[in-house]
């Protein structure tokens, strides 16, 4: 690694191929990723930055060129060839040569669970905003199904008040529909909404009751804020502990029928369209619930949907040996479902690429399957594993990016990052090359519930902007260190 210093340290040149070391293609080996554990150690909103030839590609502006990136005071000043050969040389830039990197608008996740407050032994506010940015996201939405469930203002202001101490990714509270989850009484939405929520979700659990969920919708409808189902019939999955197939049945296994996620989305989709809401299905598994949506949309139903990187990568095989980490709800399905599932991302039937980032301890995956917790890390992994789908199944790199961005900002209704002169600097800067396996990264969440150790990245995440402000930095001087 090169670095240049000149009065005091304060401009830092950093990588260029001249000076990367290590034999990866990346030239940046694990030792020089020496994360920062703590926005404390970042240096936050520097005065200038500069990148200069990088691979910048923007699905929302149709941009894809090699350019110079200049931000200044937060803000993305310049976007161009050239354009930071004015102030490259100036005194209080920080300088990053781009060359083999990309830009990308930074990231947006609107399904993670973060685990405060209750159960912080699994993850913290704190730590889970790490994961995000060591992750390439800038947002970050957190499900209610905390210890209490959030389904009052206390509980929505609390998490927002641990997120701005922590100063990092931005975190965007989900409430629940119904007090406790309970699927019967409804939240009071007009406060929440005052208090900064996004969405409402009893996630974890299905809004069973179709009439609970009519005036769920009709509430929401009042703040443009989306309704966002766990569709699960618990009457058709009561006991279960995987898909239902022939690996299930080979196994001993209880089934979690396809159709008890199909028959609720198709409800929805029918709810929805009465009640002229905005509907939006967690985590789809199913290639029934692509149909439904397809068709719901091809009516002009404001109906969005979100996949996992799980979903999109495994099937129901993973789980013979009885591999807790990857017990998952919904369930891990089989290869027509992970194929119509692949498609539908491509076309733009399912919208979103939402984590479901779900940390455990070891005291809930360490056990027999049938005790064992759902749910997996994801937050740190999700960019890393999901490169390598591009190409199939039609995925293309600007419907990837978009998926893992602008589209559930939109849904959301937040600023969705643009790399666009004047905006606030929002973007991630991703190192392609890469190839390692995820048992030799530093994790920052505190769980590590994944199924993928083994599994060879495709990417590296190297720097995260959120709102003007470096939250993740592995090209710092410190950083090599
Ligand atoms: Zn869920």
């Amino acid at each position: 690694m090169r670095v240049t210093r000149r009065n005091e340290s304060r401009i830092v040149e950093i990588g260029g191929p001249a000076g990367r070391r290590g034999g990866g293609p990346s030239g940046l080996d694990a030792g020089l990723l020496r994360p920062v554990l703590s926005p404390a150690a970042v240096p936050s909103a520097p005065a200038l930055l500069v990148i200069r030839g990088v691979r910048a590609i923007d699905p929302t502006r149709a941009l894809d060129a090699t350019v110079d990136v200049t931000i200044e005071g937060g803000i993305i000043t310049r976007i161009g060839p050239g354009a930071a050969a004015a102030v490259a040389s100036a005194e209080h830039a920080r300088v990053i040569d781009g060359a083999g990197l990309w830009a990308v608008p930074a990231f947006v996740d609107m399904h993670a669970h973060l685990r405060e407050p209750g159960q912080e032994y699994k993850e913290e506010i704190s730590s889970g905003l790490n994961a995000a940015a060591a992750g390439g996201y800038a947002h970050v939405c957190v499900m209610p199904n905390t210890k209490p469930i959030n389904d009052t203002r206390a509980v929505t202001e609390l998490m927002l008040r641990r997120a701005e101490e922590h100063d990092g990714t931005q975190l965007h509270p989900i409430a629940a529909i119904t007090m406790g989850s309970k699927g019967k009484d409804l939240t009071e939405m007009a406060e929440l909404r005052d208090a900064g929520i996004v969405g409402v979700s009893d996630d974890g659990v299905c809004v069973m009751n179709s009439a609970v969920m009519r005036r769920a919708l009709e509430y929401a409808k009042n703040f443009d804020i989306p309704v966002i189902q766990h569709a699960e019939d618990h009457d058709l999955t009561a006991g279960a502990e995987m898909h239902e197939g022939n690996v299930s049945a080979r196994l001993g296994l209880r089934g979690w029928p396809r159709v008890a996620e199909d028959v609720i989305i198709a409800r929805d989709i029918l709810l929805t369209e009465y009640t002229r809401a905005r509907y939006h299905a967690a985590h789809v598994s199913t290639l029934g619930a692509v149909r439904i949506i397809a068709e719901a949309k091809s009516r002009g139903i404001d109906a969005t949907a979100e996949v996992t990187p799980h979903h999109l990568l495994l099937t129901d095989a993973a789980v013979i040996g009885y591999d807790t980490g990857c017990k998952v709800n919904p369930p891990l399905r089989e290869p027509e479902d992970v194929e119509a599932l692949r498609r539908a991302l491509a076309n733009g039937t399912i919208d979103a690429i939402a984590t479901d980032h779900a940390p455990h301890s070891p005291l809930e995956k360490d056990c027999e399957f049938s005790e064992a917790s759902p749910g997996m890390i994801g937050l740190e992994l999700c960019f890393g594993l999901l490169l390598g789908l591009v190409g199939e199944s039609g995925i293309t790199l600007p419907r990837l990016l978009e998926a893992l961005s602008s589209r559930p900002a939109r849904i959301i209704g937040i600023e969705p990052p643009t790399l666009k002169e004047g905006a606030r600097a929002e973007l991630t800067l991703v190192d392609p090359g890469a190839r390692y396996r995820v048992e030799d990264m530093i994790l920052r969440s505190k769980s590590r519930n994944t199924p993928f150790m083994k599994h060879e990245m495709t990417a590296r995440i190297v720097m995260t902007l959120s709102r003007g402000k470096i939250v993740f930095d592995a090209l710092s001087a410190g950083a090599a260190q």
